[in-house]
């Protein structure tokens, strides 16, 4: 509210003020003024409020209009009319202005400013001017030619000098006065006293005033300098206070019949005036916004280069205090910046290289011929740099294995493609040797728990053991004895004896060959992987433990896939799996009584490539709430249990890629499932 008041007020004093400026400086007879200020003091209103307040705008200057008018007692038929024209000419030049300039209160760019002269300058008092004309014309009887002649021009001359000047006191003014250093204020004021000299002198006000080689009257030159500096020094705002002031002293000149006027007739002298102010305003005024446009860009450059130093700056002290080696490669794969680290590893991979891992060097040739310097898989890396560098793929990570002299170090490389135009990717290198021993270790404890455990697994099978050794040792003693009675004889059978001979050795092969799968389970060694049938490893385990599931009561039955089974995996890994898998199975059934104690050991070929595997119990089933828990170290719900069974499996199955999960057994019980890639399948 306190805003539309004072609005209203402001707009109604400027009108008031502008519209008697205006009849002092009419030459009648003529109706219109040599300038008119309240049509611009209403277009700088215009422009400087939003349009949903222009209303309070066009109503504040209606009294003050009346008010202003009927001083001079013309018809009210005629006061009303200039009303009508004055608000549309304000409305026209503020509404084009606002509707072709991004920002109507701004002079700051050639475009704003031109688009101000256009519309507000030119087009605003060339339109309004023809119902002006008319009115005048029909009330006062003058010529219609002469009054639109002469209202256009005072309009134009009027809309130039005075729109800028008051939008840019009102917008830029308080700041300038507030904030404005002495120096620039002194500046401001010597520049104002040289133009009232200047002027004054050029338009005859203090002396006779020069002319320029005896030619027509045209010293405004005189003035160029200061106004040219008003542009230079202070934009658009100081230059239209700079025309201002020289159309003032030049308006008071010419009243008073001085200067470079003093012999033309009044309509001439007006006439004249105002085509040289409004000649002299235009393309000052454009020069003035596009200084200050310039000076914008080369701020805003300024600005830009010194964002650019800073991120430069930032960017070396990121790339310098990094741990891993650095290099920014362009799109083609050329080194462009290191970090102090780099050097290091340019000198791991030697001299020959080192050269092409320096800045300049193609990062990509380097890789190309360290194929064959013990660095494997570097064209399949340079590859994948290269599809980075060319936006086909998205950043990669990179394990590789560096043998350089005794030592093998192990490095990773982080490949991250640049989203700037320019493209390129930041190469990232970190030694890994230590995280790699630290790996190989872990790994090594992993295998070490995996064979203890089939050690602690085998103690769980003596029954077994023994039962399978038992028989074939039986058989060999007892054929032995009758080998030995059969010598007592004195005539003994030979056929008969061979053929006692012949059992004695098939039997030491089945012992022999139950000590060796022993052997072969218990062996410590690494891990092999090779083409595997699940059916087999299945039969294998069961037979390793019929005898247990005889004394235990339990019966295991095998539903096997018709195909092969057929996985790429370690053997011993894979039936250590399913051997526990089935003593936890035998154990769940221990408890149980009453059900049918049955264990079902399934194997099958999926649809998709993968092989299926369930081991189901009729136990107790798998206890409420625990399922998330099973398959980590140390949970055992059993007292002497130690937790490890299943954890160990889950690690034996996910390092060949596989899952391995548990649920119910529909019919009671426990089911254990593990799932792996067929043999072939492609893995990622
Ligand atoms: P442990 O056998 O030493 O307890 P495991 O890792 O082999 O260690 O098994 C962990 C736990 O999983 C067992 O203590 C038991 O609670 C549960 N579990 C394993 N197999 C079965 C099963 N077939 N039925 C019910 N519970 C089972």
């Amino acid at each position: 509210m306190r805003k539309t008041t004072a609005t209203a007020v402001l707009v109604a004093l400027g009108y008031y003020a502008g519209a008697n400026i205006g009849f002092v400086l009419r030459f009648p007879p003529s109706t219109p003024s040599f300038v008119w200020p309240p049509n611009a003091i209403l277009t700088a209103a215009l422009l400087l409020v939003p349009p949903r307040r222009w209303w309070i705008c066009l109503l504040a200057a209606f009294p003050v209009h009346l008010a202003a008018e009927l001083q001079v007692s013309w018809p009210s038929s005629l006061v009303l009319a200039l009303f009508v024209t004055n608000c549309s000419e304000a409305l026209i030049a503020a509404g084009g202005v606002r509707w072709l300039s991004g920002a109507p209160a701004r002079f700051d760019t050639l475009r704003r400013m031109a688009v101000f002269i256009v519309a507000a300058g030119l087009v605003a008092p060339f339109l309004s001017s023809f119902l002006d004309a008319a009115v005048v014309t029909v009330v006062h009887e003058e010529s219609y030619a002469s009054v639109w002649r002469t209202r256009f021009f005072s309009n134009v001359l009027t809309q130039l000098l005075l729109v800028p000047a008051i939008v840019m006191c009102a917008t830029a003014g308080p700041a300038w006065l507030r904030g404005a250093p002495r120096a620039r204020r002194a500046e401001a004021a010597l520049l104002a006293a040289a133009l009232v000299l200047v002027a004054g002198w050029v338009f005859g006000l203090v002396t006779a005033g020069p002319t320029i080689l005896g030619g027509p009257a045209t010293p405004v030159v005189f003035l160029l300098p200061i106004i040219l500096l008003a542009a230079v020094r202070f934009g658009p705002g100081g230059t239209s206070l700079c025309l201002l002031g020289t159309s003032f002293v030049a308006i008071v000149a010419a009243a008073h019949g001085r200067g470079p006027f003093a012999n033309l007739p009044p309509a001439a002298t007006v006439l004249t005036l105002q085509t040289l102010l409004i000649v002299l305003a235009i393309p000052i005024l454009c020069l003035a916004a596009v200084l200050v446009e310039h000076r914008h860009a080369r701020a805003m450059l300024g600005e830009r280069v010194g964002a650019l130093h800073a991120s430069e700056a930032l960017k070396s002290a990121i790339l310098g205090s990094l741990n891993t080696s650095v290099a920014v490669l362009d799109r083609d794969g050329r080194i462009i910046d290191v970090n102090a680290n780099w050097g290091r590893v340019a000198a791991e991979r030697g001299a020959s290289l080192s050269a092409g891992l320096g800045v300049g060097g193609s990062f990509l040739e380097t890789w190309r011929q360290a194929a064959g310097g013990g660095m494997p898989k570097a064209d399949e890396a340079a590859a994948s740099i290269l599809g980075v560098l060319r936006g086909a793929r998205q950043d990669f990570a990179f394990e590789y294995p560096c043998h350089n002299g005794a030592a093998e170090r192990w490095f990773a490389m982080f490949v991250v493609r640049l989203d700037r135009p320019e493209g390129g990717a930041v190469v990232a290198c970190a030694d890994i040797t230590a995280r790699k021993a630290a790996e190989l270790d872990l790994e090594r404890s992993r295998q070490e728990i995996t064979h203890d455990m089939r050690v602690f697994m085998m103690g769980e099978l003596t029954a077994s053991l023994a039962h399978e050794l038992n028989q074939p040792l039986t058989g060999i003693l007892t054929n032995a004895g009758a080998g030995l009675r059969f010598l007592d004889v004195a005539a003994a059978d030979v056929g008969e004896l061979q053929a006692i001979l012949s059992d004695i050795v098939d039997d030491g092969k089945r012992a022999g060959e139950v000590i060796q799968r022993m052997r072969d389970f218990l062996r410590k060694s690494q891990p092999q992987r090779a083409a595997l049938d699940l059916n087999v490893v299945v039969q294998e385990v069961v037979q390793m433990l019929t005898s247990d599931a005889i004394i235990r009561n339990v019966s295991i039955t095998v539903d096997l896939d018709d195909q092969p089974v057929v996985v790429c995996a370690d053997r011993v890994q894979l039936q250590q799996v399913v051997l526990n898998l089935l003593l936890n199975a035998i154990e769940a059934m221990a408890e149980s009584t009453g059900r049918e104690r049955t264990i079902v050991v399934r194997a099958r070929n999926t649809e998709v490539q993968t092989v299926h595997v369930a081991v189901e119990d009729r136990g107790m089933g798998v206890r409420a709430g625990t399922y998330d828990m099973l398959f980590e170290p140390f949970f055992t719900t059993k007292p002497t249990g130690m937790g490890m069974g299943l954890a160990i499996c889950r690690s034996i199955i996910e390092a060949h890629d596989g899952v391995i999960w548990a649920q119910d057994n529909p019919s009671g019980g426990a089911a254990f499932h593990f799932a792996l890639p067929a043999f072939g399948a492609a893995t990622t």
